[in-house]
């Protein structure tokens, strides 16, 4: 039953469902207590803590679109995007561990996986107790993934897999890893095919550990694979759907980016404010200039109209409609707005805001990151034009 409840826009009321808003303070809460407190130590340290991730697993949060039967807890995709808006208001590291596993490391076994892969990997998944990767960019292919080296080679009841991925989200924590490799290099991106490699699989390394601009807690992995025999049962589909799983998993992916951009926005927003109604200069509030204000007016407008296209391009998914368009839609304007709002936030703060003391700096870096995964602005501009011609 659908009761009135507010998003951050007072006045503005989407009605949540009692469900939807009690798992948005529940996120909120949890987000405010235990992860803001650790947000900066996360970034100067480089890394999440397990206990956090261990959290988010018992609130049922890391596998929070997992039908209850294989250990998750059956919700939507809005109602997701509203968690993943509040932790990674709170922490983008933390945020974006979240956000691959559920969006880029289950997905794919939840849409393409037969149920015996589903009652394997899903539970332990779902309930947090393993973590899980997608490894599909290499060191040579990023945007055009169809040009990836990895090799797939067929032996006996296994899969040899050779070459290397990079950039891997949760790849040195992972345990469980989605991995895209070409079985036949002729057929192009219908050769792809798309498996899962388990942690401890012999042949599988983990290699460079990379050093970022931002979300530095965030673990980024290169993932080495040296005739690494995966056993046939783990192929995800069939052999050339890779591609397609990718694709589709990535359309699910960006709705959640989009939400990580509001989130992380809307830590600007709100410690902008804060400091605008603390700082003076010529003997008034900074917040009392035109010129500050008219920022927080852009910030907050800016807002509310990435949410409107994450929430809309989240219930697209909800209701199995295609939302390739509007997932693209999101994630370009969501991460502009954040990256906009960012820099906005560090003017507010003035030189504080250039300092690694106060949060408008860890904002400014965590913000670019979402221009840049899971589809450059680039990608998005030509998914959109695509689909806009197309129609
Ligand atoms: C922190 C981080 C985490 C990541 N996590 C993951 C992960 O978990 N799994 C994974 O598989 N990958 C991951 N990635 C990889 C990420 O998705 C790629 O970096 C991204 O898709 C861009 O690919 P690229 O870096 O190879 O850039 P390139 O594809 O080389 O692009 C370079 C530039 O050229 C532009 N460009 C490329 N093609 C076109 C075109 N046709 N038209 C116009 N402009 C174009 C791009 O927009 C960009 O500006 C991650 C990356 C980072 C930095």
């Amino acid at each position: 039953m659908a009761t009135a409840t507010t998003t951050e826009s007072p006045g503005f009321d989407l009605s949540l469902t009692e469900e939807q808003a009690l798992v948005q303070r529940t996120a909120r809460d949890f987000a405010r207590e235990k992860v803001l407190p650790k947000a900066a130590e996360i970034d100067e340290h480089k890394k999440v803590p397990r206990e956090l991730i261990d959290e988010m697993g018992k609130l049922g949060f890391m596998g929070i679109d997992v039908p209850e039967r294989y250990g998750g807890s059956g919700m939507d995709r809005l109602t997701y995007m509203l968690v993943v808006e509040e932790i990674n208001r709170a922490c983008a590291s933390t945020g974006v561990a979240l956000c691959t596993h559920v969006s880029l490391g289950i997905e794919p076994i939840l849409l393409f996986g037969t149920d015996a892969q589903k009652e394997k990997w899903l539970p332990d998944l779902a309930r947090g107790q393993k973590i899980a990767c997608f490894a599909l960019s290499e060191p040579a292919s990023g945007s055009d993934a169809a040009a990836m080296r990895t090799s797939a080679r067929r032996d006996g009841d296994a899969w040899v897999l050779n070459g290397t991925k990079n950039f891997i989200t949760n790849g040195s924590i992972a345990e469980v890893a989605i991995v895209f490799a070409q079985t036949d290099p002729a057929l192009k991106h219908k050769g792809i095919a798309a498996f899962v490699v388990e942690k401890n699989t012999r042949g599988l390394v983990v290699g460079k550990l990379e050093n970022k601009l931002g979300i530095r807690g965030s673990d980024t992995a290169q993932l080495v694979f040296q005739d690494c025999r995966v056993p046939a049962a783990n192929l995800i589909g069939a052999v050339g759907d890779g591609f397609k799983i990718a694709l589709a998993t990535l359309d699910g992916g960006r709705i959640s980016i989009a939400a990580q951009a509001v989130g992380i926005a809307r830590a600007c927003l709100e410690d902008a404010l804060a400091y605008a109604k603390e700082r003076e200069a010529f003997g008034k509030k900074i917040a009392d200039f035109q010129a500050i204000q008219w920022k927080l007016a852009d910030m907050a407008t800016e807002i509310d109209a990435a949410r409107l296209l994450t929430w809309k391009a989240a219930t697209l998914k909800d209701q199995g409609a295609p939302h390739t368009l509007e997932a693209a839609e999101a994630k370009l304007f969501a991460s502009d707005i954040a990256v906009k709002a960012a820099r906005d936030c560090v003017q507010i703060f003035g030189g504080y805001g250039y300092l690694a003391d106060f949060p408008a700096e860890r904002h400014y870096r965590d913000a670019k990151i979402t221009e840049i995964y899971e589809g450059t602005s680039e990608i998005m501009k030509l998914v959109i034009a695509e689909q806009v011609l197309a129609e």
